[in-house]
């Protein structure tokens, strides 16, 4: 194989492949970043991911990505845990308690869509990225010096891409954690959830930007996106053995709805999307010179909005590694760290959080229920203990751990 010795090709535009490729071009390091979705299709992708934490905000903020996100998004320093049955605030959040520990001390609502729409326009921008559209990843191979990647290329011809390194940023599904053999440890949930985005302001229900409901029969999360039209999402669970295709019916999302919140008029119902929710980490996050980030390596429930951001996260350690061994100043074996810090990260802060989290909205034992929420009224009223919990949710405190990880 003969193989530029500096590039690195990253499979997938998603958010953790362009905040890779931006953070390493801008270093001068050339990336081919490969994504099967064409200008055609790029942006009509499935609602996902929309809440950006503090210290995702800074890594935005390095690349250059953060003043073009910020007037497409709402910044919301406060979050609310809400009761459904009581129709009551249990507890209110607010970031104002890390102003010393971030310049950003809020979340930016700002969905997952308008983030890769403003990196891919920086990618295209920036001459040391080479973005491939409409192109698919199928397999790869590697020796001690390079890896080469096999593509489909816009034309349907097979092309070969060869690099320093190979990261696969493809999401859940990946190629490379396959053809890899690497376990994709965890479980699945068996409930489904549903998400409902509706054209509504629930603000005048006393609503923060961002909700948490607890309730033993259906959970709900309810967060709020820029428009035009603002628009507002809604999760819920699904009984696996409900039909799917009567669940997503109109008249039964607004029944749902008008169930969840009752108003005198139908809910303005923009999209809706039913998907199933893994908790899972993988087994290893390199093997050689291909490396796992993002939605590949990890993937956990949408409840505290840890999946992109976690994700982002492994895009900038990896970065600031790749840099320092394509620019001779550390060997290879800096990899294996990216993979202790960051699998701590996703197995101790993202999986235990997560999951923790949803047991938090739908505990049945009104005891334990009871209990849950006058511990988490008195964490909120505390400044001191309500510091720690958000250091906590908004991922500060996995960042700063993993600095400790050799
Ligand atoms: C249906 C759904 C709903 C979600 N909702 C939420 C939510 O409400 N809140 C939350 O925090 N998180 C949510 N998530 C998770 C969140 O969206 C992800 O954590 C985040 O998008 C991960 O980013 P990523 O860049 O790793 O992967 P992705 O965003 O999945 O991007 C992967 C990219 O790789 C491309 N790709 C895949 N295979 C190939 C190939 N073979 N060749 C070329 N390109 C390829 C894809 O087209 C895509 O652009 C949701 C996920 C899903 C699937």
């Amino acid at each position: 194989m003969t193989l530029p010795s500096q590039r690195v090709i990253v499979i997938g535009a998603g958010p953790v492949g362009l905040c890779l490729s931006l953070a390493l071009a801008q270093a001068g390091v050339p990336v081919t970043i490969v994504e099967a979705r064409g200008e055609d299709n790029f942006l009509e992708q499935v609602p996902r991911a929309g809440t950006n934490h503090p210290a995702t905000l800074e890594m935005y903020d390095r690349i250059g990505l953060y003043r073009k996100l910020e007037p497409r998004g709402i910044i919301a320093p406060v979050f609310h845990y809400w009761d459904r049955a009581a129709n009551k605030l249990i507890a209110a959040f607010d970031h104002v308690h890390l102003k010393d520990d971030t310049r950003f001390p809020y979340v930016l609502q700002c969905e997952r869509i308008k983030i890769v729409e403003e990196a891919l326009k920086m990618a295209k921008a920036h001459p040391l990225i080479d973005v491939r559209l409409s192109t698919s990843f199928t397999h790869f191979e590697q020796n001690g010096s390079g890896v080469v990647a096999h593509v489909v290329n816009p034309a349907d011809e097979a092309e070969s891409i060869a690099g320093a390194y190979l990261v696969s940023a493809e999401g859940a599904r990946s190629i490379v954690r396959k053809a890899l053999d690497i376990e994709f440890e965890g479980f699945t949930y068996s409930d489904l959830t549903l998400n409902i985005e509706v054209a509504y302001d629930f603000r005048r229900h006393g609503y923060a930007e961002r909700n948490y409901i607890s309730d033993p029969a259906e959970w709900s999360n309810l967060f709020h996106w820029k428009g035009p039209p603002d628009r507002w999402r809604v999760h819920f669970p699904v009984d696996p053995a409900e039909d799917q295709e009567a669940v997503c019916r109109p008249e039964a999302l607004q029944a749902r709805l008008q169930r969840f919140l009752p108003t005198d008029q139908p809910f303005e119902i923009v999209a809706s999307n039913l998907y199933t929710v893994h908790q899972r980490v993988a087994k290893k996050f390199r093997v050689g010179r291909a490396i796992l980030a993002g939605d590949a390596a990890h993937v956990n429930s949408p409840i505290g909005a840890m999946g992109m951001n976690s994700g982002v996260h492994d895009a900038f350690n990896l970065a600031d590694k790749l840099i320092k061994i394509l620019r001779g100043e550390e060997g290879e074996e800096i990899l294996d760290r990216y993979e202790r810090q960051r699998r701590h990260v996703a197995i101790q802060h993202t999986q235990a959080q997560t999951i923790r989290n949803k047991r938090l909205l739908a505990e049945r034992d009104p005891a334990v229920r009871k209990r849950n929420q006058d511990e988490l009224r008195r964490i909120a009223e505390d400044p001191a203990r309500a510091r720690a919990f958000l250091l906590r949710a908004s991922l500060i405190e996995s960042l700063r751990e993993a600095e400790q990880i050799a």
